[in-house]
């Protein structure tokens, strides 16, 4: 599993995706940068995002926040008093954890020897393993699973019932059951609150505490009224958003995945009270459909419906996706009722109501969200989509199976030699396509190691243009996950790629 995301971090970086941020000063943790094709891909998945959201969606409109918001703003929305994590920090290794994410990394080793009793037995039966039945009656691994669900219950409990101490006996007796930090000796369990903050103004007696914002969808909220007046909104409807948020996280590994700053796409879907279980699972299946479209594999993605909710929620479910390190929250669909609204109308003292025409009744709509983290959705893409492949000559390549639509650079296109004309006619391809998607030019090298630069790169086509083209207008176009290659007319070039790309 390390190496699988050690190799995913190095790719990215080899193939100017992402870099860690100030990297010549040692690096900033938790923090990275999106390098020359690291933000074509972000680009594109943001903008896949809208499309679905805004574009193909009558009812749902756009909005860009400020990240800075009015102080009063995070003691309405609950951030202040209740946007905590418990933090831990064990006295020997000076390490520091995030007290449920390690229980859960605990739960996790246990999970792991369940699935090795599994391999075990699979090799052992054969064709005649039934892996159902075998979690079912095999007694060590009824155990093991009985412990993982009894060990999450009463993490579940104490954290509901603030009973900090309990998480640290917790922690305390896991370390003894199945060691795995090395030490134990920690400190008290502390919640700590996630949020940055700074100051607007000059003069130090004068300057107003501010806070980054934790998540987009706050800027929703405060501009429910206005956006829905000015753009005669009627109920149901949503705004979506995307853009900057900040966590000062308390665990920061996993690359990209856990960030301190980071990108949401949140859309706030309002609607009538009464209705919200139907809307719920509407965008639950909605929000599944996007995700499947890209073509990463219906096994790669699980819902996990919470069964601890949040204060302002009164259903909640994650999309998880199989990242390198397991299944884990990628996605999170919330029925927040009228919480939010509610509460900015009390702190605020301003109507935050909805005026139903037809029944000539004021009312506050209550919210469907749906919020992912786009670094992290870049994450699942790029780890889903870089593959080693054996190839039938014996030899093995690298390949970066972006879906096409997302893929920062969409062609290739390489000049068999570089002379006869060939640079030429590539350069006048070039200036052809660059008004409707990025292409390269890669003169360099035998043609098979530009396809394989290309394959790693993630471009999904390359043209190529050789002595033949010169008689008959021809080129050769060359598919990344196929390594197929079909002579195709200069002249239907754009029209074959736009097609295959979605364009
Ligand atoms: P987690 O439990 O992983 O901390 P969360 O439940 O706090 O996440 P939400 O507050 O629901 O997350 O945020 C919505 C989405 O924003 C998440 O599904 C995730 O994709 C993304 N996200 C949240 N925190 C981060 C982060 N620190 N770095 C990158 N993405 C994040």
């Amino acid at each position: 599993q390390d190496d699988d995301l050690r190799r995913v971090i190095s790719h990215a970086k080899e193939y100017g995706y992402v870099f860690q941020s100030s990297e010549i000063y040692d690096g900033l943790s938790a923090v990275y940068d999106y390098a020359q094709n690291g933000v074509e891909l972000k680009k594109n998945i943001r903008e896949y995002w809208w499309k679905a959201m805004v574009q193909l969606n009558e009812n749902i409109v756009g909005l860009d926040a400020a990240i800075f918001m009015h102080p009063t703003t995070w003691k309405a929305s609950g951030h202040v008093d209740a946007f905590n994590d418990p933090l831990i920090d064990n006295k020997d290794s000076k390490k520091r954890y995030r007290a449920d994410v390690l229980v859960e990394e605990y739960v996790a080793k246990i999970e792991t020897k369940i699935e090795k009793e599994v391999a075990k037995a699979a090799k052992r039966f054969g064709d005649k393993f039934d892996k159902e039945q075998f979690l079912a009656t095999n007694q060590r691994v009824v155990d093991y699973q009985e412990q993982a669900t009894t060990i999450l219950k009463r993490l579940g409990k104490s954290l509901e019932k603030e009973d900090l101490a309990d998480v640290k006996k917790l922690i305390e007796e896991l370390e003894i059951a199945c060691p795995m930090s090395g030490s134990r000796n920690w400190t008290d369990v502390k919640q700590f609150n996630l949020m940055f903050g700074t100051k607007l103004g000059a003069s130090a007696d004068t300057a107003t505490d501010l806070y980054l914002r934790p998540e987009t969808a706050q800027g929703i909220f405060v501009n429910f009224l206005n956006v829905q007046k000015t753009g005669r909104m009627k109920i149901p409807f949503g705004i979506a958003q995307t853009g900057k948020a900040f966590r000062n996280e308390i665990v920061a590994r996993q690359f990209i995945f856990r960030m301190r700053e980071f990108e949401q796409m949140e859309m706030q879907f309002f609607i009538k009270p009464g209705t919200q279980k139907e809307w719920y699972e509407k965008w639950k299946e909605n929000r599944l459909k996007w995700h499947l479209s890209l073509g990463m594999g219906e096994e790669n993605y699980r819902f996990h419906n919470h069964e601890k909710l949040a204060h302002y929620a009164d259903a909640a479910a994650d999309i998880e996706f199989r990242f390198p390190f397991g299944f884990k929250e990628l996605e999170g669909i919330h029925s927040r009722t009228d919480f939010d609204l509610s509460s900015h109308e009390k702190y605020s003292n301003k109507k935050l109501q909805y005026f139903d025409n037809d029944t000539r009744e004021s009312y506050v709509p209550y919210v469907i969200e749906t919020s992912i983290g786009l670094d992290r959705m870049f994450l699942s893409v790029f780890s889903n989509s870089l593959q080693e492949e054996e190839l039938e000559n014996g030899t093995t390549r690298t390949v970066l199976r972006l879906p096409a639509v997302l893929a920062p650079t969409k062609a290739a296109v390489l000049p068999l030699v570089k002379k006869d004309g060939l640079p030429e006619i590539a350069r006048k391809i070039i200036a052809d396509l660059k008004w409707d998607f990025n292409v390269a030019y890669d003169e360099k090298d035998a043609v098979g190691r530009r396809y394989r630069r290309q394959d790693a790169a993630g471009t999904p086509f390359c043209i190529t243009v050789d002595h033949q083209t010169l008689e008959d207008d021809t080129v050769t176009l060359r598919h990344r996950d196929t390594m197929e290659q079909q002579r195709i007319k200069l002249a239907e070039v754009k029209s074959i790629i736009a097609q295959e790309v979605d364009m």
